[in-house]
C-alpha cells in the first residue's frame, strides 16, 4: 500500500555529474578529469587555516544567522544585511522559495530546457508547471510573458543559464521585469554571476525598482567552495523574512560559514578563476572550429556543444579515458554535451581525446 504522496511517482530525482571516486572506483583509473559539474578547477587553499580552526568547534551549532559572513557579504553587496538569506547552497534558495509562495493551485514558469531543479523542487512543493522553449538555447522573455495566468506565481530565471551558457542582458531583463504584474514573484538565479559579462544585469538596481525579486548567488561554481555548500539569496526585508521562516535553524554548517567568509576577502583567487575561464573558453573555442563542432558561446565556466549523433558514443569513449563530460539527454538534448573548463592540461587531455574519437570515426575505426 503506498502511504506517501502520489505525485513524488511522476518525479525524477536529479542525476548529478558522475563523481571522480565512482569513476575511479567503476573503472580502476588513477587519473580521472571531471569536466561535468561546473566546478572550479582549482583549490582554494586560503580556506585551509580558517575551516580547521573550526575543527576545534565541531561539537557546536553554528551561528544560525551567519553573523561574520551576513555583515561581511552586506559591506560586499552594499545591500543592507537584512536582505541576504543564506542557504546550504543555492538550491536550497530555491527549495525555500516554493515553500514560501507556492499554495494549492498555483503554477510556476520555467523556460526549457534549463536548470532542472526549478521543476523538479516546483512539483515537490505542488506547484503546476508550465514550460516555455527556448529559442536558439536563449531564454526566449517574450514567449514567458505570454504564458503569464492568474495562477502564475513564480518565474525562474537561469541568468546565465545553465546548460546553455546564454544570458539576458540588463535591457531585456529590466523591461522585462516592469511589464508583468508585480504579483509575480521572479527568481533570478545567479549561479554563474562572476563570469557574466559587461551588459549582464544590474539585478541589485532591479531590486530597488521591482520588489518581488529574488536574486540567488553561490560560492560553489567561480569561488570553488562546492563541497562545503554556501548559496545566497539577495530580496527585500520582507521576503528575506519569510524565507527565514521555512529555513532550517541551522542550514549552514561552520565550515562553510569560514571558508565563504575568507572567500570574500581573497580576491585574488577569484580574479585568477574568472581570468583562466576566459582564457581557456578562448581554447575551447578555437578548438570546436578546427573540429568543424557547432557550439553555443558561454557567459559561464561551462559550453554546451552541439554533436552531429547521440553523446553516448563520445561519453562512453572520454569516461573509459578518464574525462567525465555531462550528456544532457536528461535536459532533452540528446545530440548535445556540455563540458565544463578545467584545468588547462585536463582541458587540452579533453580535446586530445574528442580529436581522436572524431578522427576514428572518420576513418570507421572501432569506437569504444
Ligand atoms: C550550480 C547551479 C546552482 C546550484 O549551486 P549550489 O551549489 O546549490 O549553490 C544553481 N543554479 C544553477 C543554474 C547552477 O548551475
Amino acid at each position: 500500500m503506498r502511504i506517501y504522496r502520489k505525485e513524488l511517482d511522476s518525479i525524477n530525482s536529479y542525476k548529478p555529474g558522475k563523481p571522480v571516486e565512482e569513476v575511479r572506483r567503476e573503472l580502476g583509473l588513477d587519473k580521472v578529469h571531471k569536466l561535468a559539474s561546473n566546478e572550479c578547477p582549482f583549490y582554494p587553499a586560503y580556506i585551509r587555516k580558517a575551516v580547521n580552526r573550526e575543527v576545534r568547534n565541531i561539537n557546536q551549532y553554528p551561528e544560525s544567522g551567519c553573523f561574520y559572513l551576513r555583515d561581511s557579504l552586506s559591506r560586499h553587496l552594499k545591500v543592507r544585511k537584512e536582505q541576504i538569506v543564506f542557504g546550504n547552497g543555492s538550491d536550497e534558495i530555491i527549495t525555500l522559495s516554493l515553500r514560501a509562495f507556492i499554495e494549492a493551485g498555483d503554477q510556476v514558469l520555467v523556460a526549457y530546457p534549463t536548470f532542472l531543479i526549478y521543476e523538479i523542487q516546483a512539483r515537490i512543493s505542488g506547484a503546476g508547471v508550465v514550460r516555455v522553449s527556448l529559442e536558439d538555447f536563449g531564454y526566449s522573455l517574450r514567449n514567458m510573458k505570454k504564458k503569464i495566468c492568474k495562477n502564475t506565481k513564480i518565474i525562474f530565471i537561469a541568468n546565465p543559464d545553465n546548460p546553455s551558457g546564454t544570458y539576458v542582458n540588463h535591457k531585456e531583463l529590466e523591461s522585462f521585469l516592469l511589464s508583468i504584474p508585480a504579483g509575480i514573484l521572479v527568481y533570478l538565479d545567479e549561479a554563474y554571476f562572476e563570469f557574466a559579462p559587461p551588459d549582464f544585469p544590474r539585478s541589485l538596481d532591479l531590486l530597488k525598482k521591482r520588489g518581488n525579486l529574488i536574486v540567488s548567488r553561490t560560492f560553489s561554481k567561480a569561488y570553488g567552495l562546492a563541497g562545503c555548500r554556501l548559496g545566497y539569496a539577495i530580496t527585500t526585508p520582507a521576503i528575506a523574512r519569510v524565507l527565514n521562516k521555512v529555513r532550517e535553524p541551522f542550514n549552514v554548517n561552520r565550515f562553510a560559514q569560514a571558508a565563504a567568509l575568507e572567500a570574500l576577502k581573497n580576491r585574488k583567487f577569484l580574479k585568477k578563476v574568472i581570468k583562466h575561464t576566459e582564457k581557456e573558453k578562448e581554447y575551447f573555442y578555437s578548438e570546436f572550429k578546427k573540429l568543424n563542432l557547432p557550439f553555443v558561446k558561454s557567459a559561464t565556466n561551462f559550453v554546451l556543444v552541439k554533436w552531429s549523433a547521440d553523446t553516448a558514443g563520445i561519453y562512453n569513449y572520454l569516461l573509459k579515458r578518464g574525462v567525465i563530460i555531462r550528456e544532457l539527454r536528461g535536459w532533452g538534448f540528446k545530440n548535445c554535451f556540455r563540458v565544463t573548463v578545467g584545468k588547462s592540461s585536463h582541458n587540452r587531455a579533453f580535446i586530445k581525446l574528442l580529436r581522436q574519437y572524431l578522427s576514428n570515426r572518420q576513418t570507421g575505426r572501432a569506437k569504444g
